[in-house]
This record gives C-alpha cells, structure tokens and sequence, in this order.
C-alpha cells in the first residue's frame, strides 16, 4: 500500500503544553522553519483534563508578553488550605509549615485545556501547521536506524480489521527531527524508551492515575482563589495520594483525586475512593446543592528525576510526561513540560542550522532551572514511607480524629 508522505523540518507528536512550547520557540528562534504538530483530540484542549494550578515559570520565558497577548491567565492563587481529614473530622494544617514546593502563592488558577487552545492560536499565528484530529500511530526509521517521521493511523476500517468503502490509508510525515509530546505513557514514547534503551540504569517509572471534576457550585461556597488540597480519609496510611480542590472563576471549583498505582490492596478502587472522598463534611458542605459539569481521569507520571529517561535519541527527540518531567511534590507537570518544549527546540535549531548532535540536549538540560528543579524534588516521593509513619504516629495519639 502506498502511502502519501509530506516533508519538514520539524514533526511534533502531541499538542499539549511540551509540544505547543517546542513549536513555538522553533519559530521564534527560525521563522523559517517548516513544523507540524499532530494531534489525536478532534481540537487542541480536548484531550488535556481541565483545571490546574498553574506556575507561569516557562512561560515567562516563552511569551513574556502574555498578559498583553490576552492568555487565558487569570485567576490568581490567593488563599491556600490544608487539610488531614480523618472519616468524619478534619484538621487544618498550616500552609506555612509546607515545604515551599507546595505553596502555591505565586501561581495561578487555569483550565488547561484553554491555556493549550491559546498556545495553539499562538503557534499558527508564527506560522505552524497544526493537524487535530490525527493520531500518529507508527514510527517510521531510516535505514540507519534513526527516526524519520511518523505514520497516521489508517481511516476506515471495521472492527475486524477490513477495509470499509471510506478507507483511506495514512499519511507519512517525515521530519529532519521529531518530537514525542504525547503525554504520560504515550504509546509511541514507550516504543522509543525500549527501543533505544533510553531508561537505562534508571530507577522503574512509577504512575499515579488522577480524577479530574469541574463543579459549579453555590456561590455562599465559592472562594475564588482559594487552593485547597487534602491528606488522609479514606485512604489508609500505606496508600500514596490526596485531593485538590481549586476555586476558579465563574463559580467553578475544580475537584479531583490522585492515588499512586503502587497501592498494596488489590481491592482498592481508585475512582470509588474519590467518589466517598467527595461525601466527607468537609468536602460535601463545599458541593452541595452545585452542579457537575465535567468529567475525566488521566495518568501521571511519578517516577521524577530517578526515572527520567535520556530524552534524545537518533533523529528524536521526547518532552514533557512522555519522557517523564512532571515535579510530583509539587503535582505540577504543566510548566516542566513547557520547559523542556524549550529547551528541545534550542536543542534542534543549533542541530540544524551547525549541524550538532542532538545530544547536546542532555547539557541544556542539566544547566537548566528544570534540572535543579527536578533533582531537588527527588527524594520526596521515595520518603512518602517516612510521611506514613508520621500518619501512624498521628493518629495513634489522637484516636478520637478518626
Ligand atoms: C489529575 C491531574 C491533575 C494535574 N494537575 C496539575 C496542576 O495543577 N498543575 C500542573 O502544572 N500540572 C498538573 N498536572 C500535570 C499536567 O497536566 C501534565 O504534566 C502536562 O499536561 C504535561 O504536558 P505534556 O505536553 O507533556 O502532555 P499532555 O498535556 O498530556 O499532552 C499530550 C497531548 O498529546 C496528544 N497525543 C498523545 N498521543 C498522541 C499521538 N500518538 N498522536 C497525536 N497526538 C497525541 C494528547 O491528546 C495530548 O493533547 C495534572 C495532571 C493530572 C492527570
């Protein structure tokens, strides 16, 4: 089968924050640059879960300007809460006496999916071309072995494989450099990382699966501003996780629940926790009487800096939680993937315009704010056992919380 094959320079794989930030700082640095970005959601935003607490860090850097540019940046974080909950009590920690990698004060208050749509709008205004709606399914080497592009998924065919009258069969898209930004476990990330052993002597990646609600709640309830996360109830002392509660604008809380997937109880049920979450005091007082508006649930990618793969391989190069830059301590993985968007296209404009290896991505990114970032967070996920005997010891002197 012959298939229809387009030629750049550059082939960018996920239109989320990392692969929207590579395209875009590949046109600052050379507008000259031929880029496409695929993407699988029907439209840019559609596949990113809403609601996020946001670190303007690397975008700062990549549009100063962005007030100005309107970015849909608005609700600054100004109240913060913590809360231990036992099952039917909760107990008000001290945001203060929160490593400052869990302060959020500086940050702001966002629907993903938005900020990515305003990203896209950005990037084509510099002139990239952004395809919606077409999941890159195959990766395509030279003969050397290197990466030469990618395939998109045929159109067309039944549920047994044949081919229907709207067949058509997919596009190969071929860059002198491609860049996976698919996102945690992005199935063609997880090909490269075997294929070139690019996890090598690193520690197994580890994943979290996340819950995501938009609520609309009554307005006596709605602090606009307010972030607000908990520990505890109902998950039992040996079970990493916790939820989040940010208050938007328009009334919006956006709710959700993360659990590591390294649980023991093999009967625990991820979604059905954070449905009883949602009935504690604390939280059902916050909702009731408000309205769910949307829905979803999404992987994350926990592993950190240990995990982190080598992100450049031949012709390719992998950004964001598809090589795994998410800052867990912190749960923010938004404004690292963007970084690494930035720094991957720095990588790729010296490779094409002085011909360098695109090995020297590794360099840019240990002399970077990303890589300190990152290794200083290292060790807080791995000490989560020293957090549960604090837990033990909590509740072993206060019986009554419970
Ligand atoms: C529940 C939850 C809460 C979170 N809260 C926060 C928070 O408050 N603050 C924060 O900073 N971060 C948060 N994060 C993390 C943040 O969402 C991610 O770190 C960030 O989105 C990673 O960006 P990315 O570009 O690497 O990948 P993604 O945002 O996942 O984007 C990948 C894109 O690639 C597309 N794609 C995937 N495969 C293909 C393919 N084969 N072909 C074409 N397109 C493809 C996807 O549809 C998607 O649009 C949270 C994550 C979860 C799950």
């Amino acid at each position: 089968m012959s298939r229809e094959s387009m030629e750049y320079d550059v082939v960018i794989i996920g239109g989320g924050p990392s692969g929207l930030s590579t395209a875009i700082k590949l046109k600052q640095l050379d507008s000259n640059l031929n880029i496409c970005l695929l993407e699988k959601a029907s439209e840019i935003g559609a596949h990113i879960l809403s609601g996020n607490v946001f670190e303007t860090r690397a975008l700062d850097e990549l549009l100063p300007n962005w007030r100005e540019l309107n970015a849909p940046i608005k609700t600054k974080v100004t109240k913060e809460k913590f809360l231990f909950l036992g099952k039917t009590k909760s107990l008000s920690w001290p945001t203060w006496l929160l490593p400052t990698v869990q302060q959020n004060h500086k940050n702001y208050i966002i629907s993903l999916a938005n900020l990515c749509r305003w990203l896209a709008e950005q990037a084509e205004n510099l002139g990239v071309e952004i395809f919606p709606g077409f999941p890159a399914s195959e990766i395509l080497y030279n003969e050397d072995g290197s990466v030469k592009g990618v395939a998109t998924q045929d159109m067309g065919i039944d549920k047994d494989g044949n081919k229907k009258d709207s067949f058509e069969p997919g596009i190969e898209l071929l860059g002198k450099v491609t860049v996976f930004a698919e996102g945690c476990r992005g199935h063609l990330g997880k090909q490269l990382i075997e294929k070139f052993e690019l996890n090598k002597g690193k520690d197994p990646q580890q994943y979290g699966i996340g819950f995501k609600e938009i609520w609309e709640i009554e307005d006596k309830n709605h602090e606009e501003g307010l972030v607000m996360h908990t520990a505890g109830w109902p998950l039992d002392n040996n079970t990493y996780g916790g939820s989040f509660m940010y208050h938007a604008e328009n009334k919006q809380v956006f709710l959700g629940y993360v659990i590591g997937l390294d649980y023991k109880n093999p009967h625990l049920s991820p979604y059905d926790e954070f449905q009883r979450f949602k009935t504690h005091p604390a939280i059902k007082k916050i909702i009731e009487g408000g309205k769910r508006i949307s829905y979803g649930a999404r992987a994350l990618i926990e592993g950190g800096f240990q995990s982190l793969p080598k992100m450049f391989m031949p012709g390719a190069l992998l950004v964001g939680c598809d090589a795994g830059t998410l800052n867990m301590p912190k749960i923010k993985g938004s404004h690292t993937a963007m970084k690494s968007g930035i720094i991957a296209a720095e990588t790729i404009n010296e490779h094409l315009k002085e011909t360098k290896d695109l090995s020297i991505y590794e360099n840019k990114f240990k002399n970077s704010w990303l890589y300190k970032e990152l290794y200083e967070a290292r060790n807080v996920k791995p000490s989560f056992s020293w957090g549960a005997n604090f837990r033990n010891y909590f509740y072993r002197n206060r019986p009554n919380f419970i």
